[in-house]
């Protein structure tokens, strides 16, 4: 890994998501810094068969940090809308939001909503790292994840993605880990600007679960998927028939899923607080 890659933008919110597979009902441990944790696992959702049963995942709150003169993320000139008044903002959202969970998402971050620019022309570029030398390492695995963003663009959003072989020309950076010692499985941090237009994120995945046995790729494809709603700015909904689902139990996007993303991109990044 290079030096550079470790150094983030200026403003950084944080997203992560914890596996948690023990069997033991437990409550979620708590960090502080960067990730704030809260998970909770109960024996219920110890999964013998983990492809067909469901994957444990809760939340970590996101956070944001100043990280002064740190840039690592070249960020194209495109285009950004202006911002609409709240009101405005407010109305349009209210008025859609009929099959989606808008409501959710404007909770979770106090009615400001985050995305990325049109990214049709010049598409997002992805670059996904090899794990070549982790035990476990399944060569399908960055497959898995280019899939997860694709079903993404094919919702219709103003996004195209782009597999770049360098990471110095990524938007988004997506590295294999051996696992978590946290208990998480995976994590996302994206950066955005002032206006709250996304300009960058990072994905880390575990192969392993915390106690050592190695992800399937329905599960890597399933928590890539979950990672990817975070990136494309979207949070946490309780209804686990959806991908965004605190506790994954969805193998692919909802209905629902669609038409919140679709509905978030369909308006400027920015706020609509009262
Ligand atoms: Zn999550």
């Amino acid at each position: 890994m290079k030096a550079t890659d470790l150094l983030l933008v200026t403003l950084v919110a944080s997203l992560a998501t914890f596996v948690a597979i023990q069997a033991s009902a437990s409550k979620g441990t708590e960090q502080h810094g960067d990730l704030a944790f809260a998970g909770r696992v109960s024996a219920d959702n110890a999964v013998p068969d983990r492809d067909t049963a469901a994957l444990p995942i809760a939340f970590a709150a996101g956070l944001a940090e100043e990280r002064a003169s740190a840039r690592s993320h070249f960020v194209p000139d495109v285009p950004r809308p202006a911002p609409w008044p709240a009101a405005d903002l407010r109305d349009r959202l209210t008025q859609q939001q009929a099959g989606t969970y808008i409501d959710a998402l404007l909770a979770a971050r106090d009615s400001v909503l985050t995305r990325w620019p049109e990214r049709l022309i010049t598409p997002l570029r992805v670059w996904i790292g090899d794990g070549g030398t982790l035990d476990g390492w399944d060569p399908n695995f960055p497959r898995t994840v280019r899939d997860a963003f694709d079903a993404w663009a094919d919702t219709g959003i103003p996004l195209r993605f782009t597999y770049v072989r360098d990471s110095i020309d990524a938007d988004v950076r997506v590295r294999f880990v051996a696992q978590f010692p946290q208990g998480i499985s995976g994590r996302t941090i994206w950066s955005r600007d002032t206006a709250s237009w996304l300009v960058g994120g990072e994905i880390d995945l575990a192969i392993a679960h915390p106690r050592g046995d190695v992800v399937s790729e329905g599960q890597l494809h399933a928590i890539a998927l979950h990672e990817v709603g975070h990136l494309l700015g979207l949070d946490h909904v309780d209804d686990p028939e959806h991908i965004m689902a605190p506790k994954v139990r969805a193998r692919s996007l909802s209905d629902a899923d669609r038409a919140t993303v679709r509905l978030l991109y369909s308006v400027p990044a920015g706020s609509a607080r009262e």
